[in-house]
């Protein structure tokens, strides 16, 4: 880390995404705080085109600032998008002092927007995580939470009027589903009933016995009458035999 002289009214410190400058001494609007500075690069040079850092500070179409030397402690600065200060860009001079666009604390962060593009291209995408944006991000989850409350609530009054409404109907419904299923009880004792008629009927019938199963068709309680009837000539015969 580079060392600041203690006249300068900054140092070098953590902030939210690493390291950042802030103010040691109160800073009055206006005041040019420190110069952003490094080797020029001209775009018009292949080799320095090819160079490429997130401390490049384009001046214009044709100069940029290779901010990235470590003598440079503006690079320090962070972006904020409601930032306490500003960069001063003169571009005949090829120049650019960072300036107090507000009076700044001592202990407060120093930030300057860095511009759109460098946004688009750095911040967006991880999502910038300056004070401002960290608290709209906050104002929006908040806003969130309390939607989803509303929501949640809703549905629940919903669900509550609904049970209310349904209550008298579901009762006659459940009445017709308990005359329903005595109805269907009845039949079905019906049914049994009519089948230990035939269980009855069957059980009376002596040649019927022999299966053991009652519930069988006609057809086959037939068979065993039918069978039997050549037994009983034959016991017959064997009994006028004996
Ligand atoms: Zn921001």
């Amino acid at each position: 880390m580079p060392s600041i002289p203690s006249s300068k009214p900054y140092r070098i410190g953590r902030s939210k995404t690493g390291l950042g400058l802030f103010a040691t001494q109160k800073i009055k609007k206006g005041t040019k705080i420190i110069r952003y500075f490094g080797p020029m690069l001209d775009s018009k040079n292949k080799k320095h085109d090819d160079i490429d850092n997130k401390y490049l500070f384009e001046i214009n179409n044709r100069w940029t600032i290779d901010g990235s030397v470590r003598k440079n402690i503006a690079r320090y600065i962070n972006h904020a998008c409601r930032p306490n200060a500003e960069s001063d860009v003169n571009s005949r001079k090829r120049k650019v002092v960072i300036r107090a666009i507000k009076t700044i604390q001592p202990g407060e962060e120093i930030n300057y927007d860095y511009g759109t593009d460098y946004f688009k291209i750095f911040l967006k995408p991880i999502g910038c995580k300056c004070d401002h944006c960290e608290k709209k991000r906050a104002k929006k989850r908040a806003e969130a939470r309390a939607e989803k409350l509303r929501l949640k609530l809703k549905a629940d009054k919903k669900a509550a009027k609904q049970a209310e409404k349904q209550a008298p109907k579901s009762g006659k419904k459940a009445s017709k589903a308990v005359v329903k299923a005595s109805k269907s009880k009845v039949s079905k004792s019906k049914a049994a009933s009519k089948r230990k008629a035939g269980l009855g009927s069957a059980k009376a019938s002596p040649h019927a016995r022999g299966t053991g199963k009652p519930t069988k068709t006609k057809a086959s309680r037939t068979r065993p009458l039918s069978r039997a009837q050549p037994k009983s000539p034959d016991l017959a015969t064997r009994a006028s035999s004996t």
